[in-house]
Formats: structure tokens, sequence, C-alpha cells
């Protein structure tokens, strides 16, 4: 079987290693030892002044949705994963959808001033498979109409953008660090403030409010992460380069064999160092998908269709009596893009095979409707 990802664990005998210093020592979570030995950690490997470590990258949203203080409505992407929108809606805030540039896949910074309104907050926005959005213009929008920037970077561990991590954007960054994620701590995620005079607010927040050990500064939320999670992210940090650098040679192997005129792929932006995090190939249209979907499942091969459906068709984010958003062109993406499978121990072999099924599919005549080429038969 070869699924869409598998996560990177580190040899046991590592990870069993900072146990036995967690056994001896009773400290399970809290800030601990480990957590703090993380943080540093990851500030050193990304070259960050500040990265505090939180319990998921959902958490780690509503805490940046809050402490910025953001009310009304906030501009996102509708291609990303459900957590970017369900935050804004838990925070109390109003998602307005603009879509996205159908060759980089990230919110089209063309569309955002037209839905801006008196309203408007804030714009949150995904670097989508890892791959940074337009910083420059979504920057130059913000300070014209004094919103502020938070980044859904929850894909982009190890990318750089001019030389410095992406994680180094907007008024804050957020990642996640998910059993699923290029570096994994089991759950886990990050906030990274672009100024540093958050930082102390972030940190309270993350803990109940808590300013002294009976004192309050607001309210708070549990976002604490616990040492057990940090060990893995210790562990897994000694590797991540080695993750990074096999990333790269499997989308090269990728690249090569999927030479095909119906294969279109996410355009990088210039100025990055890309972390090859995901695979997703964009095929002519959705019956190619589904087709190309089915054969693969056949082989024991398990693509996934990511992102589908699109975040503004989820049933609470419009008003009742009103009309989802138009969003074309993330419609239309979402409705032909499928993530390859990628994860560190995934083999050239495999590769050819997935390669070879795909381009089966695509020799095969397209007709109108479903005709001769193989589909889903209706399968979810
Ligand atoms: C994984 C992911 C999240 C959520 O992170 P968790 O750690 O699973 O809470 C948010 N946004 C995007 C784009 C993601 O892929």
């Amino acid at each position: 079987m070869i699924p869409v990802t598998k996560p990177f664990l580190p040899p046991r005998e590592e990870y069993e290693t900072l146990a036995a210093g967690i056994w001896e020592r009773r400290y399970l979570t809290n800030h601990g030892p480990l957590v703090q030995q993380l943080e540093a950690g990851l500030r050193d490997k990304l070259d960050l002044d500040h990265i505090l470590y939180v319990g998921n990258g959902t958490v780690a949203l509503q805490i940046a949705i809050r402490v910025l203080g953001l009310q009304g409505e906030i501009i996102t992407t509708p291609f990303s994963y459900v957590a970017t929108t369900s935050s804004i809606v838990w925070q109390g805030c109003r998602p307005v959808f603009v879509d996205i540039d159908p060759r980089t896949l990230n919110i089209d910074p063309a569309k955002i001033e037209a839905a801006i309104t008196p309203h408007t907050s804030a714009i949150v926005a995904t670097h989508c498979f890892g791959n940074p959005c337009d910083i420059e213009a979504i920057a130059g929008i913000a300070a014209r109409h004094n919103l502020r920037v938070i980044y859904d970077a929850a894909h982009a561990f190890g990318t750089r953008y001019q030389g410095k991590s992406v994680f180094a954007q907007g008024d804050i960054s957020i990642t996640s660090f998910h059993a699923t994620k290029l570096f994994q701590t089991v759950e886990g995620g990050a906030i990274i403030p672009g100024d540093p005079d958050r930082v102390l607010a972030i940190r309270r927040m993350r803990n109940f409010g808590h300013a002294g050990p009976e004192t309050f500064d607001g309210v708070g939320i549990n976002g604490k992460n616990s040492e057990f999670h940090a060990a893995m992210g210790l562990c897994n940090l000694k590797y991540v380069d080695a993750v990074l650098a096999t990333r790269k040679r499997q989308a090269d192997i990728y690249n090569e064999l999927l030479q095909h005129p119906g294969i279109r792929r996410q355009q990088i932006r210039p100025g990055t160092d890309y972390n090859h995090a995901y695979y997703p190939v964009i095929l002519p249209d959705e019956p190619a998908c589904l087709a190309v979907k089915a054969a693969l499942e056949d082989a024991d091969i398990f693509p996934r269709r990511y992102f589908y459906p699109i975040l503004s068709q989820l049933d609470y984010v419009t008003p009742a009596g009103e009309k989802p958003a138009e969003v074309p062109v993330a419609a239309d993406i979402a409705s032909r893009i499928l993530c390859l499978p990628v994860y560190h121990d995934l083999a050239p072999e495999e590769q050819q095979k997935v390669a070879g099924i795909i381009l089966q599919v695509l020799k095969q005549p397209a007709s109108a409707g479903d005709g001769s080429r193989r589909n889903s038969g209706g399968k979810p």
C-alpha cells in the first residue's frame, strides 16, 4: 500500500533516551525543559528570534486572531485546509473568500482590494503546499488599508523566501507540526510573531492568561504542548535536513517521469527555496482526476484530493439567504487537483509505479461525459 503520506519517525532508541529523562524528572508538561529545548532548536534551525510551541496549528491560528484583536470580516483563501476558515469563525469573525491565482494556488492579491469593506480587519492567507504567497503585494494592501496579516504557514516548514524562513512574514505566522506534516511532533504547532512586543501576550494567552501563579492578564486558553511531543520534535529536528533533501529528490523524479501536456504543476514563487512538502498535479478536468485516482486506488495507491471541497462551500460560512462566494478559479482547481504520495521512505520504484499508472490513464482518449475513460462510478 502506498498512502499519500507517512510520518517520519526517528530511530526509536533516540526517542527512548529523551523519554527516560521525562521519567526521571516527572515533569510532563507546562513549558518543561524539552519544550524549551525544542523552541531553542527551532529558533536556531529557522534563524528566527521567537517561535512559540503550542498544542496544534489550529490553536495557533485562534491565538493569532485573538492576540491581534481581530473583529468583523477577515479576507481569506478558499483553497486551504478547513482549519484556516474554522478558526476565523470560531473567533467570531466572518471569513470573506477571495479567489486564488491559478498558477500559484495562493490567494490572488489583485482580487483582495475589491473585497475590503469598512468591517475588514485582516487577511489570513495560506502559503499553499508551502509555496510563499505574494508577500510584497499583500503587505502593500495591508498597509494601505490598515489591515493585519496572518500567514497560515502549516505547509511551509523549511521553505525559505529571499534567504529567510517564510515563517518570518506577516504580523504573525503560524505553523503545524501535525503527524502528517513534513516536520512533525505528533500533534503540535507554533506561533511566530513578527513583532517581538507580542511575545509576552502570546505566552500568557497560551497558558490560560496566567501572568503569575495567582494573577491573570486577560482571557487565555490552554495552548500548551507536552514534554512527550517536544521529545518527538527534538528527535525529528536532527533529521529534517535529510527529509528536505529527500523531498527535493523525489520531486525531481516525479518531474522527470510525469512529462505530459495534461499535467500542470503549481508555479513556485521566484526567490523561493521550496520545501517540496507536497506533490500536487493539476489534471485536465475532473473526469481525468477521478479516473487517475481510481486507477491508482486499484493498484493500492492512495493519492488525495487536496483541497476538496473548497472552503467557501462550508455550510457555516454563508449567512442565511445569501449565496456562497464565487471563487471560480479555486472551484476549478479543486475539481481536478491530486496530491501524489510523498514521504521520506517512498522508493523511486514506487514513484515509477505511480507515474506509470497516471500516464497510462492520460493516454486513453478523453471524451464527453465519462465515456471511454474509467471514472470512479460516483464513489466519494
Ligand atoms: C494542518 C493544517 C492546519 C491545522 O494544523 P493542526 O496542527 O492539525 O491543527 C491548518 N492549516 C493548514 C493549511 C493545514 O494544512
